[in-house]
């Protein structure tokens, strides 16, 4: 029989309380190592124990369920169930509680849930266990179902049980039900509790409210690295990435210590704004902190070095990682493609294929072919489309369609493109009809032109990208009648172009310039500097294209407005600010016309200077009056 004295707890250690406790009345096993617990019980061929069944104290199975929880160990909590329900023991709520608690811990959903359903008695506790192994296997909206039950039933939630079932809303998307649960936290005071805070603050993040995730964060009593990583990651996801990194120096300067995601997202937000010097700096404090080097970090940092045209830093840190994924493949494939480097990518490739350690997803494909358009490589692009369409392992997306229209129409085979289109498997969308009308445009092929274009302006009547390249099509022939029809066309459907806007990171300052725009301080200057560069190109054989501007008014007024172009203007400031022989780095939200391109060509000829230009379609390295996307954007 089982001795419930404190001296036997005094003589045994604990471990061999447990099996003495449990083999007492299961079998006559006696074993005091724990390797050998439980017992196998019933299939124990010794003879059954004669003496009689007595329950243990509830401070005694809290010993053993204590013990199977830490050790994860299933089946001991079932012995230990067992025995309570042979020896007729009335389980107090709390022991419940921990079973339940064992349960999920073991991934034993239906045994949790089973035992939860039994309880004559529950109390927060198993119902925050309950929630939260209902959360923990994405089962969200029946940890939020059980936390409706629990509110009726008249228990009260604790920090617990709002952290978990604010889990459950972010994941299940659920903002409305969040926002409801966020004015109960109120009422019920727990919003100043931190793990509550950082929960509602990645609920709001998470769905795209950043301004009300950072009310949450600012009403934080204490800021912790999770709400702190929660905030920053917040504003780097929606793409806003001056206020990503502002928040993040701002408190770096408090004090506050980053884990290796927090830097992670920092370095997203500044591969964004490609702000080289910054990112150089979080590197920096990357380095200082000694965190131990995470794969995401390194991809991080691969991404952000990439991204702001510094691909030898990029390149060494890819090749001097331990351990690789795909995205760290595709962080520096992606940045030898946005340079145009089409060579270092194939090559790239073939050594991630021979390497054979992992496997190209369809990202990676992506980022090949497209690295091969850009890259004047068009028939090993074609290839390799070729034999990812005939074996099975990469999802062909429509991007991937895309790719070879523009493959092809790079080529100049624009029937032949034509006969793609038409052919493939997915309905084609409008960027594949606006790149084969791009390919007609530097061809000069108007009957296919045409066909893109009705196309075009069928799906995207309000895109005035799409008139403006039909427009480039008809001027670069001197089909000014057509040209007129199209603008005529535009103010019909009342089609608005989004503004231009460029920027660059001078220190620490992000400089921001507006087509056409007086508002940048000394704005008036950088105006006088681009006319005064364009008079000295001028020389040298610039040519304004004037068929880049669509408003219809005379050709003085049209150069005008191309000098207002903001890559003009923060080209202007790059050369009036950036000494030699630093290069010039400018980013712009839209693609880069056709006269700014020829312009900086020109810029970097005439003045020997070096120049990067980032837009929505990629980089363009231009140099000695050069650029790296050989004239094809
Ligand atoms: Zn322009
Ligand atoms: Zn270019």
């Amino acid at each position: 029989m089982l001795r419930r004295s404190t001296q036997f707890f005094h003589h045994c250690n604990l471990q061999t309380f447990i099996s003495i406790a449990i083999n007492r009345n299961f079998s006559i096993h006696q074993s005091t190592k724990l390797d050998s617990f439980p017992p196998n019980f019933p299939n124990s061929n010794i003879a059954a124990p004669t003496f009689k069944l007595i329950h243990a104290s509830s401070q005694e199975y809290d010993f053993m369920l204590n013990e199977c929880v830490n050790r994860k160990h299933v089946r001991g909590g079932q012995t230990v169930q067992a025995h309570m329900i042979k020896t007729r023991y009335l389980r107090h709520v709390y022991l419940g509680g921990r079973l339940i608690v064992l349960y999920l811990k073991c991934g034993c959903l239906d045994d949790a849930r089973m035992m939860f359903d039994e309880m004559p008695h529950r109390n927060v506790v198993s119902w925050t266990a309950m929630i939260s192994g209902y959360t923990k296997s994405g089962f969200y909206y029946e940890a939020l179902r059980h936390f409706v039950e629990m509110l009726r039933s008249g228990t009260n939630p604790n920090e617990f049980t709002f952290a978990t079932v604010l889990t459950s809303c972010t994941s299940a998307s659920q903002l409305e039900c969040g926002r409801q649960i966020h004015s109960l936290i109120v009422k019920s005071s727990f919003i100043s509790h931190v793990y509550v805070g950082s929960s509602l603050l990645d609920l709001y993040a998470k769905s795209g409210r950043i301004h009300e995730a950072r009310l949450v964060f600012e009403g934080l009593p204490a800021r912790d690295v999770v709400s702190c990583t929660a905030i920053v990651s917040g504003y780097a996801q929606l793409g806003f990435d001056k206020e990503a990194l502002d928040l993040f120096c701002g408190l770096q300067r408090e004090g506050m210590a980053f884990n290796h995601v927090t830097y992670a997202c920092v370095l997203t937000a500044l591969s964004g704004l490609a702000a080289f010097e910054y990112g150089r700096q979080v590197h920096g404090h990357v380095l200082r902190s000694h965190l131990s080097f995470y794969i995401v970090l390194e991809n991080s940092l691969i991404d952000m070095y990439a991204k702001c045209g510094h691909l030898v830093y990029a390149r060494r840190i890819f090749d001097e990682m331990r351990e690789r994924s795909v995205i760290s493949w595709n962080a520096m494939l992606g940045g030898y493609g946005k340079h145009g480097d089409g060579e270092a990518v194939v090559e790239l490739y073939n050594k991630m294929r021979e390497e054979n350690k992992v496997n190209a997803d369809s990202t990676t494909l992506l980022i090949v072919l497209s690295g091969c358009s850009h890259g004047g490589m068009e028939q090993i692009g074609l290839e390799f489309f070729d034999e990812a369409a005939s074996t099975s392992g990469v999802d062909l997306g429509i991007e991937h369609y895309g790719c070879v229209v523009d493959l092809l129409g790079r080529a100049g085979q624009l029937e032949r493109a034509l006969q793609f289109v038409k052919e493939m498997p997915l309905e084609p969308n409008a960027a594949i009809w606006g790149s084969l009308l791009g390919a007609c445009r530097a061809h000069q092929n108007f009957r296919v032109g045409k066909v893109a274009a009705d196309h075009l302006l069928e799906i995207e009547p309000e895109n005035a990208g799409n008139y403006v390249m039909l427009c480039n099509l008809y001027a670069s022939d001197g089909r000014w009648h057509e040209v007129r029809k199209v603008r005529q066309l535009m103010k019909e459907k009342a089609v608005v172009k989004e503004p231009g806007k460029s920027w660059m990171a001078l220190g620490q300052t992000l400089h921001t310039f507006y087509a056409g725009d007086r508002s940048h301080p000394g704005n008036e200057e950088v105006l006088c500097k681009v006319g005064e560069m364009s008079d000295r190109i001028k020389a040298a054989g610039y040519a304004p294209d004037l068929s880049c501007v669509l408003h219809d008014v005379d050709d003085e007024q049209k150069e005008s407005a191309l000098l207002g172009h903001s890559e003009k203007l923060a080209l202007a400031f790059g050369m009036m600010n950036v000494c030699e022989p630093k290069p010039i780095r400018v980013m712009k939200n839209l693609r880069i016309c056709v006269d700014c391109h020829s312009f900086a060509k020109f810029v970097s000829l005439v003045y020997s200077r070096e120049l990067f230009i980032r837009d929505t379609s990629r980089f363009h390295h231009i140099v000695n009056g050069m650029c790296s996307c050989r004239d094809y954007w």
